[in-house]
């Protein structure tokens, strides 16, 4: 079965805590601190694999957890860092906060994107060493790693989709001019997953071509086929529309084009606005009336018709020649753009509990809702930092701060942030 769509959890890995320890001499009674730092968590990070063309991995496995960091140990010694979870995607996949449905990635290029950032390892005690505080007996936890639940959804990059009743050659077009190697069969659906063509026009340019699975009527309504296999047309540049011209399985091939251009219109009209040629295949089977008619209709439609007879690369070479020409007039791929994730989204989480531990006048604030709309904050940003300073307010945590008998100057230290309390 073909698989474009997939919803999975990811988790990074925590950071390691920081360790509380002192160093041991001979004949010393009281050593310094020396309690080494947390590793850093590992990260979940996505990357195209181009040997993908389904999402079908993730049918069984839905769960990705990178490795914690280690804690650290005495004699200065910092704990191991995770190692970064790498999870491979077919190119063209669209990575989505699935909560929220806001794009996190457009995976379009090799460039790999973290998804869910590993948490800082937590400071040794030596850290905490000043004049006034020399035997710090404390340290910091590592943060949690970042956790989400994304949806993953494939929207193949190629610049020529091939649209056609099964049947109809698509198949063997691009068998003859790429070197895919597509099932060609006599039967329908022989075309489960899509499979893309680069098509060479020398001096080192080249476009896609993508075959995808065939339409069947009623694909728009999402009966049969349904969306899934719209959805691949919706970033091509340009669509070949593939008649059979002889309509040798009893079927008219006009009819034919107004079926599918029906279903694209009702998936997305502006799909059906996307510039289209007209191919009739099978001219070997198809009398010179039969051509005729074809060509009257489309042309005087206006669109750019070709003829071909795909197994013997009759034609081929020449719609090949006619794609690139008109590729160079048309826009580029769309790509779509990163969206921020509502920080709202964090807020509605019923338990908005939080911890204050004090220790040497630190004021240690936990609380794993707060730290998820933390880990998305830039707070060198301005509203950011306002709205995490009211997050704080209406949350009770300064209320609660000052209850614990927090003073002016006292530090407070919510996980990655530190800062001084000001009233
Ligand atoms: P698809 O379902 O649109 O991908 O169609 P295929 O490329 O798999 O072709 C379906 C059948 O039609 C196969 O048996 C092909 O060999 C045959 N076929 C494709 N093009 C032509 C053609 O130009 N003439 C003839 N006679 N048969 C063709
Ligand atoms: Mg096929």
């Amino acid at each position: 079965m073909f698989v474009d769509v997939a919803k999975i959890k990811i988790k990074a890995g925590n950071g390691g805590n920081g360790c509380v320890s002192f160093r041991r001499e001979k004949y010393v009674a009281a050593g310094g601190p020396d309690g080494g730092d947390g590793g850093r968590g590992g990260n979940i990070v996505f990357k195209v694999d181009d040997s993908l063309t389904t999402l079908a991995d993730f049918r069984y496995k839905r769960k990705y957890t990178a490795p914690n960091g280690m804690n650290g140990q005495g004699g200065r010694k910092n704990g191991k860092s995770g190692e970064d979870l790498v999870i491979l995607v077919p190119r063209g996949t669209i990575i989505r906060e699935a909560e929220s449905g806001a794009v996190m990635a457009d995976m379009s290029s090799d460039e790999p994107f973290i998804a869910a950032k590993g948490g800082r390892g937590g400071w040794g005690n030596p850290h905490f060493a000043t004049p006034t505080r020399q035997v710090p007996r404390f340290a910091k936890d590592g943060t949690p790693g970042e956790e989400w639940e994304v949806s993953l959804e494939l929207k193949l990059l190629a610049d020529v989709g091939l649209l056609g009743f099964p049947n109809v050659g698509k198949s063997t077009l691009i068998s003859v001019v790429s070197q895919a190697k597509p099932i060609i069969a006599n039967y329908h659906f022989t075309t489960i997953t899509p499979v893309l063509g680069v098509i060479s026009m020398g001096e080192g340019n080249s476009f896609v071509m993508a075959d995808i699975p065939g339409l069947i009527e009623g694909a728009g309504d999402g009966v049969g086929l349904g969306h899934e296999f719209l959805r691949h047309v919706e970033r091509c540049r340009l669509l070949v529309h593939i008649l059979d011209a002889a309509g040798s399985e009893g079927r008219d091939p006009i009819e034919d084009f107004e079926i599918i251009n029906a279903e694209l219109a009702k998936f997305d009209p502006e799909l059906a606005e996307r510039p289209q040629i007209v191919v009739a295949n099978k001219i070997d089977l198809a009398s010179d009336e039969q051509l005729a008619k074809l060509r009257n209709h489309f042309e005087s439609l206006g669109y750019e018709y070709y003829e071909m007879c795909a197994p013997i690369s009759h034609g081929t070479q020449e719609i090949v020649n006619a794609l690139w020409n008109k590729l160079a007039t048309l826009p580029p791929i769309k790509h779509y753009d990163v969206e921020a994730i509502p920080l709202e989204l964090y807020e509605k989480t019923d338990d908005k509990g939080f911890t204050i531990r004090v220790e040497d006048d630190v004021y240690f604030v936990e609380a794993p809702w707060l730290l998820k709309i933390l880990q998305r904050c830039d707070l060198d940003d301005y509203e950011s930092l306002q709205y995490f300073q009211r997050i704080l307010n209406s949350s009770g945590i300064i209320d609660a701060l000052k209850e614990r008998g927090i003073n002016e100057g006292d530090t407070v230290s919510i996980y990655d942030l530190e800062f001084d309390f000001v009233d």
